[in-house]
């Protein structure tokens, strides 16, 4: 029997990057799971089917928007009907945006605090109730190493990645009598969709070429001088949801190549 069967999952964030790496590690865990995120509607139904049909499990996909509360209410209940209890969630939804304190617009700021980090606490607050009640609950936020040190130019990213960390500790405090974990996984540089689109705007922001950016920005600090996989954080994803892990909560999990080493 798969490690995770009989559990089921819902991964915000998971058409793309990390999230879709964390859910298809899940599955191949054999948990059921839910899909969320944006793109092109027939590209996420073939990724929804391949995921289903690899790992012989129940993928489906709901597309609610992470900046609002509705939207989260709405996917946690059709988690809720399709797999009849939820789990495992995974609060990876997220967007960046890179630019200098008196030019960072405040729509960007609201945006990345509603979808980093408010979501984590929609989302958990509507499960946590079922899950104690259960007796068996894992709650993983994906962090940043952003949610233990600072960079330049990413003031609300920082702020938010900060944020998700403090969660992290209240939600486990809260949970460890009824076994329900939580735990912030604290990635470094991945190469995704969202590290790509940032590599233009920190050039301009700092003045220097995109070869310089992934040479001297994003790998600088990465010891390893290597970027983190997408499977590797899936199989964290999936041991902080194993039983090995009940009496791993509160924590902030850096998978960084070094980086909160310096
Ligand atoms: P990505 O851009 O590849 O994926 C982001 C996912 O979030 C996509 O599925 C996208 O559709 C979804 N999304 C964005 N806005 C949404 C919204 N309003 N509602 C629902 N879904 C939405 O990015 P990624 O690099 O895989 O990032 C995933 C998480 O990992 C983020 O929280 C990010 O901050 C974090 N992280 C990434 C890195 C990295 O280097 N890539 C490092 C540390 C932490």
């Amino acid at each position: 029997m798969r490690m995770l069967e009989g559990k089921s999952a819902i991964i915000t964030g998971s058409t793309s990057g990390i999230g879709l790496g964390v859910a298809e590690a899940l599955a191949a865990a054999g948990a059921d799971v839910m899909l969320n995120g944006f793109g092109d509607a027939q590209a996420i139904e073939r990724e929804r089917a391949r995921v289903s049909a690899e790992n012989t499990v129940k993928a489906i996909y709901h597309g609610a928007d992470m900046s609002k509360p509705a939207d989260i209410q709405a996917m946690a209940e059709v988690a809720k009907t399709a797999f009849g209890k939820i789990d495992i969630i995974v609060n990876n939804a997220g967007i960046q945006h890179v630019s200098p304190l008196e030019e960072f617009p405040p729509e960007k700021w609201d945006a990345i605090l509603a979808i980093n980090l408010s979501s984590a606490f929609h989302l958990s607050r509507l499960v946590f109730t079922d899950m104690k009640a259960r007796g068996w609950g894992r709650i993983i936020n994906v962090a940043s190493a952003h949610g233990l040190v600072a960079s330049p130019f990413k003031s609300a990213y920082v702020a938010a990645k900060h944020g998700v960390v403090g969660l992290t500790k209240t939600i486990a405090l809260e949970g460890a009598e009824y076994g329900v974990t939580c735990n912030a996984i604290c990635p470094g540089y991945v190469l995704t969709p969202l590290v790509e689109k940032q590599i233009p705007d920190t050039a301009k922001a700092r003045g220097i070429s995109e070869e310089a950016v992934v040479r001297d920005v994003l790998l600088a600090a990465q010891a390893t001088k290597q970027f983190v996989t997408t499977s590797q954080l899936g199989a964290l994803a999936v041991f902080l949801s194993s039983d090995a892990a009940a009496q791993i909560t509160g924590i902030a999990l850096p998978m960084d190549g070094g980086w909160t080493a310096h």
